[in-house]
């Protein structure tokens, strides 16, 4: 597959092989990028970029990369942020050194110019939302993981990422979206178990769903959530979690 057209607008389609364990596409530069690996089986090849390009074109015609989840997350002196139902108030700090502290309900970051340096401001942000919620975390990860996996978790790592939602290696490091934290923890929660679910099926077949449906029953409405949903969630307010249909935690 060399282009595909959405809406009346053509899109190439660039295959690379890598290394990596899974198959995934990307929009980069209104190419369509399919990442896939090297060891895939032969048979499954056509296939699975097939599947992988008209998902991504759906994903363009509802304007998710064209939307706040094709960029990284940006953060501004004032903004009030829910993290898990705990909010959190930036704050720029204007100082001749770099930092950033928490400090009760505040994430204070020092900064010599928040114009100019936006990005490495809001790369300090992130870095500090993940040690607020890195703990409320691990501790859903180990709710889970006690009851049903029982699996070896080695690591987990939060990063601001514009492709996955997370990632599960065979050694137990578990990688999730900065983003998925300004969600619902429900919508959370489903990507953990996602995870986790991982440590014992590798691939999505019909025995991981299964294994995820157990812990989650209604796992079909979180992950349609997130595929509709998930990548224009931006950190911004109050008002922003309304339009959840799931309840937020208290
Ligand atoms: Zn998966």
């Amino acid at each position: 597959m060399e282009k595909i057209d959405v809406n009346g607008k053509i899109f190439p389609v660039t295959v690379i092989w890598t290394k990596n364990r899974n198959a995934y596409a990307r929009l980069r530069n209104e190419t369509i990028i399919v990442s896939m690996p090297s060891r895939w089986p032969e048979k499954d090849r056509e296939k699975t970029i097939l599947s992988l390009v008209k998902r991504t074109a759906k994903e363009i015609a509802r304007g998710r990369w064209t939307a706040e989840g094709s960029k990284k997350l940006e953060f501004f002196h004032g903004q009030r942020i829910i993290i898990l139902g705990k909010e959190l108030e930036v704050e720029f700090i204007q100082s001749k050194r770099f930092g950033g502290k928490l400090k009760g309900n505040k994430i204070q970051i020092k900064i010599r110019d928040h114009q100019e340096i936006k990005k490495k401001a809001s790369q300090l942000v992130s870095k500090q939302i993940v040690k607020a919620a890195k703990p409320e975390i691990l501790a859903r990860i180990e709710h889970f993981n006690s009851q049903y996996f029982n699996a070896e978790i080695s690591r987990l790592t939060l990063r601001d990422n514009i492709s996955t939602w997370g990632s599960c290696s065979r050694v137990g490091l578990i990688t999730l979206n900065l983003r998925l934290l300004f969600m619902p923890s429900e919508i959370l929660d489903y990507v953990i178990v996602h995870e986790l679910a991982h440590t014992k099926y590798m691939s999505h077949g019909k025995r991981f769903w299964g294994l995820v449906e157990k812990v989650l029953p209604d796992y079909k409405e979180r992950r349609k959530w997130l595929r509709n949903n998930g990548w224009s969630v931006v950190p911004n307010s109050v008002d922003q979690q309304n339009f959840f249909p799931y309840g937020i935690d208290k």
